[in-house]
This record gives structure tokens, C-alpha cells and sequence, in this order.
């Protein structure tokens, strides 16, 4: 048998980066949700060339101390956890602390960040396996991360990359679901240099999906608002004239977070199915709030999934 070692760091961050970032559309919505937790009210998000040449998240939210900046980039690293307790009631979008150590290690990552009472903000830039360089930058409070050059050197990763123009519609369609979970947060996003679309955050979700998928889709919703023992169903429902040919455009968020749920949406089309002809399926964005302690998170590196206690109930 070979001799049973420790896997060097490097490469261990490697493996991990594989399960949280497969793509450039996993850099997006990591570095969004650092920037929400951050409580963030404008995010701008700017790609070059589907995410794959550029990536580049900023926001106004309360910056990185700069005896931290080294620290935010290791494995484990997260200001949001602090017992295994707060793992049973997670309120913030990441707790994992993975997604910085992940995405260095397969990308040249620099940082620019300046706190409330820091004067001079902190820039970090450094390659994968490489010294980190740290040097004095003017900024405003808050956050950028510019990730350049994704999978340069992890080519067996590049490979199962698609055309850069599927990979800029993957970005498209998560950040359109994240810019809609949270309608009270401004987000700009540019690709390429052409802005694709930019939400007011005047918190109505209404105006935000108009803002995204355009007047006709936002001239056809209704309003749904229901509780029911502790748990609340708010958003809106699209009426049959905005049923789409896929299921693109079936939202659902759990306490604020997107989440893929076959299971939830299944019902809501069943709800539909006297409505709707064969092949059509409804739009709509919902919102389910549920006690945080009765829906778990921590199910998926990629936290696109989530269990409830009582699912068949919810
Ligand atoms: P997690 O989000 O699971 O804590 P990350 O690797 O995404 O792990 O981030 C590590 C830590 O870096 C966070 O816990 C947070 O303290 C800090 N951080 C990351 N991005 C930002 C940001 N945009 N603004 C402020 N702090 C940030
Ligand atoms: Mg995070």
C-alpha cells in the first residue's frame, strides 16, 4: 500500500475549490452573498468573456480589517459561525468559510477593502500558490474582488467550461434571482462593458422585476401573501400569459436565499395545471419564511439546496 500522508494545503484547497466553485457563475454568487452578509445596499458585478478573463464584485458593505485580509483567504475562516450551535440557526448566506480559500485557489484574486475607521484601504493580490503582496490603496468603505484568469491552472476544469456566452447566461439568470431576493439592495450588472440591468433598491419586488425581465413580464403578476403556523409564503404568482416554454423562471427563496427546490415548485405547478396548456410553466417568485432552526442550510457545499424539517407540510 502507499504511505497514507496528509494532503499538502495547497492541494487540499484545490479539492475543496472543486465542490464550491465549478464555474464562474459559483464566483458570482459567492462573492455576492460575502457582499449581502456584509450588509451591502449597492453591489456592482462586472465579467469579462463569461466570467472566465474577469470577475469583479463591489460593494458599500462594512469592508475587511486589514490584520484580516490574509486570514479571510484561509479554509475555515468566517466571522459568521462562531459555535456549532449558530450551525442549527444560520441567518447569513455563507458560514462555511470556503468560498475565499476556494476561489484562490483557482484563480489570481486580488482584494480592495477599507473599514469605517481605517483612513487608507488595503489592497491584497496574490496567484495560487504564491505570496500574498499587500499595499495602501485609496477606496471608499466597503469591498472589490477582482478574480482573473478562473481555472488557468486547473486545465481539466477549463475543459468542461462551456462558450462564453453560455457561461454569461448561467451569471445572468443567478444574479437576476439574487438581485429579486433581495429587492431592497441595489445591483448593477455589466458584461463585457454593456450594462444588462440595474435594480433600484426601492424594496418592491414588482419594480424589481421590472427592472430585470422587462415591462411585459412585470405587467402580468399577482399578489400572493399567506401564513400559516409560523410560516409565511409572500411574492407573485404570473398570470398564463407569461407561462415560458422552460421552468427558467420559477423562483423560490428560502428566509431570503435562493434555493433549487423540485419538490416546492412541483406543487406550485400543480396548482397551475388547469391553467396552463401542455409544455407551459408558470412564473413566479416566492419567498417562504420559515424559523430558522426548522430548515437546515448546511446540505450542499454549494448551499443551492436546502431541507426542511417538514417538507411535505411547507
Ligand atoms: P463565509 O462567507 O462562509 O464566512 P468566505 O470564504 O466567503 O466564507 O469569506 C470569509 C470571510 O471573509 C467572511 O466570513 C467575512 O468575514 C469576510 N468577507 C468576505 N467577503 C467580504 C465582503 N465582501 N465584505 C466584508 N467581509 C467579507
Ligand atoms: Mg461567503
Amino acid at each position: 500500500m502507499p504511505e497514507i500522508k496528509i494532503l499538502p494545503q495547497s492541494l487540499a484547497n484545490k479539492i475543496a475549490a472543486g465542490e464550491v466553485v465549478e464555474r464562474p457563475v459559483s464566483v458570482v454568487k459567492e462573492l455576492v452573498e460575502n457582499a449581502l452578509d456584509a450588509g451591502a445596499t449597492r453591489i456592482v458585478v462586472e465579467i469579462y468573456k463569461g466570467g472566465i478573463e474577469q470577475i469583479s464584485v463591489s460593494d458599500n458593505g462594512s469592508g475587511i480589517p486589514r490584520n484580516a485580509v490574509t486570514t479571510v483567504f484561509l479554509r475555515h475562516a468566517t466571522s459568521k459561525l462562531a459555535t456549532e450551535d449558530d450551525l442549527y440557526k444560520i441567518s447569513t448566506m455563507g458560514f462555511r468559510g470556503e468560498a475565499l480559500s476556494s476561489i484562490s485557489a483557482v484563480a489570481e484574486v486580488t482584494l480592495i477593502t477599507r473599514i469605517e475607521n481605517e483612513q487608507i484601504g488595503t489592497q491584497l493580490a496574490f496567484a495560487p500558490d504564491s505570496k500574498p503582496q499587500i499595499t495602501d490603496i485609496g477606496c471608499n468603505i466597503g469591498t472589490t474582488l477582482v478574480v482573473n484568469r478562473l481555472f488557468a491552472n486547473v486545465p481539466a476544469r477549463m475543459k468542461f467550461l462551456k462558450r462564453d456566452a453560455t457561461e454569461t447566461a448561467y451569471i445572468t439568470d443567478v444574479l437576476g434571482k439574487i438581485a429579486l431576493s433581495n429587492p431592497a439592495i441595489s445591483f448593477k450588472y455589466i458584461t463585457d462593458g454593456d450594462t444588462i440591468f440595474t435594480t433600484s433598491g426601492d424594496g418592491n419586488l414588482r419594480n424589481a422585476i421590472f427592472e430585470i425581465y422587462g415591462k411585459e413580464c412585470a405587467k402580468a403578476l399577482i399578489d400572493m401573501d399567506y401564513t400559516a403556523d409560523g410560516i409565511k409564503i409572500s411574492g407573485v404568482l404570473g398570470t398564463a400569459e407569461i407561462a415560458r416554454g422552460n421552468r427558467a423562471r420559477q423562483i423560490i427563496f428560502v428566509n431570503g436565499r435562493y434555493v433549487k427546490n423540485y419538490i416546492l415548485a412541483k406543487v406550485v405547478e400543480d396548482a397551475y395545471k388547469t391553467l396552463l396548456s401542455v409544455g407551459k410553466f408558470p412564473f413566479f417568485v416566492l419567498n417562504i419564511e420559515v424559523p430558522f432552526e426548522l430548515v437546515d442550510v448546511n446540505v450542499h457545499p454549494a448551499k443551492t439546496e436546502v431541507k426542511f424539517a417538514d417538507e411535505r407540510y411547507v
